[in-house]
């Protein structure tokens, strides 16, 4: 066999060779669950506004990305729901507060004291408005003596759309929202995933390791004598980047919508029906509708409204007035947990 011949029958046979896999590889994608995308879960911890109800909690939720926890806001009676939820509280250390009304706050002394008694050593870093650190620290100082962690303030201006956190992962962004004390939501994103690797692609041709992480990122590989590997046999793209919005509390503001477009999830506050949207306007606060507007408009995959009024015994009006302009809209309730 001449040369040429032989190189032209290695080139068939690793044809052959990677679309058996690329075939296997697409055969079993769809029923084995991806091992690589960590999860980003939503957990609802409590979601009435602000007179207590039996029915509803004041507004917390916490967000487990890839087992790090997230708060988002802490109103009464968070820490009870926090221990229902069965989430580690080791593994909570940020928590982002909205605005300083107390059904978003009032759960934080009483949530770090807990910390406290049960030996935290991790520092704890709490967002928000500047006024927070000035009200907390007399009361960390008389009810939180000789913690043994440090409780880290890390003060913003919610008028301003800034990045907050960043880390490996994620960033989380304010959205500022109009009520009546100055507010923001928080837009958690996901960063953009490296490629996955096609184990037995790599096995194939022989790429070595210390090159796995360029190939991950997109890099082509070139053997020994020379061929160009394109990065595409190597590996499958990344699933999509998730992204999160909280907005919470805010009359209707149509300038969130380009900030937030095509989230996977949106919760949106939807503290009135239609028949109180005078109410609404008044206090601040979005009705039903309104929320569903914003959902469709940024063309979000999910609604989740909340924040309720205490005057309504069941929600289902909110739910058809949301669903009757955007149809993918759930109602927010205790201990419910949302898988993006
Ligand atoms: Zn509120
Ligand atoms: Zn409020």
């Amino acid at each position: 066999m001449t040369k040429r011949n032989s190189s032209f029958h290695k080139a068939q046979k690793q044809e052959i060779f990677h679309q058996s896999l690329c075939n296997r590889y697409n055969r079993f994608r769809f029923f084995v669950p991806l091992p690589y995308m960590g999860n980003f879960d939503i957990h609802i911890l409590g979601c009435g506004s602000a007179l207590p109800t039996t029915r509803h909690l004041a507004t917390s939720q916490v967000l487990n990305i890839r087992e790090k926890l997230f708060m988002i806001d802490c109103g009464e009676g968070t820490q009870i729901q926090l221990r229902r939820s069965r989430l580690k509280f080791s593994r909570l250390n940020h928590i982002f507060i909205s605005h300083l009304h107390g059904d978003h706050c009032f759960g934080l002394i009483g949530l770090i004291s807990t910390f406290a008694m049960t030996n935290r050593t991790a520092d704890l870093h709490i967002y928000s408005h500047p006024e927070l650190q000035r009200l907390m620290e007399p009361q960390l100082a008389f009810f939180c003596k000789g913690m043994p962690f440090q409780v880290v303030f890390h003060p913003f201006d919610p008028k301003e759309r800034t990045i907050i956190y960043d880390d490996r992962s994620i960033t989380v962004e304010t959205i500022p929202l109009k009520h009546r004390l100055p507010t923001c939501g928080f837009l958690f994103r996901e960063k953009p995933l490296p490629n996955h690797i096609l184990r037995d692609m790599i096995d194939f041709y022989e790429v070595p390791v210390y090159l796995i992480n360029r190939i991950k990122n997109g890099e082509d590989f070139v053997t020994e004598d020379g061929t160009v590997i394109p990065n595409g046999r190597l590996t499958t793209p990344a699933d999509p980047p998730r992204a999160y919005a909280y907005c919470s509390d805010t009359s209707y503001l149509p300038r969130i919508i380009e900030q937030i477009k095509g989230v996977d999830l949106l919760f949106h506050e939807a503290t009135f029906a239609q028949t109180e949207a005078a109410r609404a306007k008044e206090t601040m606060h979005s009705t039903a509708s309104q929320a569903a507007q914003i959902a469709k408009d940024a063309e979000v995959k999910r609604l989740v409204i909340g924040h309720y009024s205490a005057r309504y015994e069941d929600e289902s009006i909110l739910l058809e007035e949301a669903s009757a302009v955007f149809p993918n809209t759930t109602l927010a309730q205790e201990n419910l947990k949302i898988e993006l």
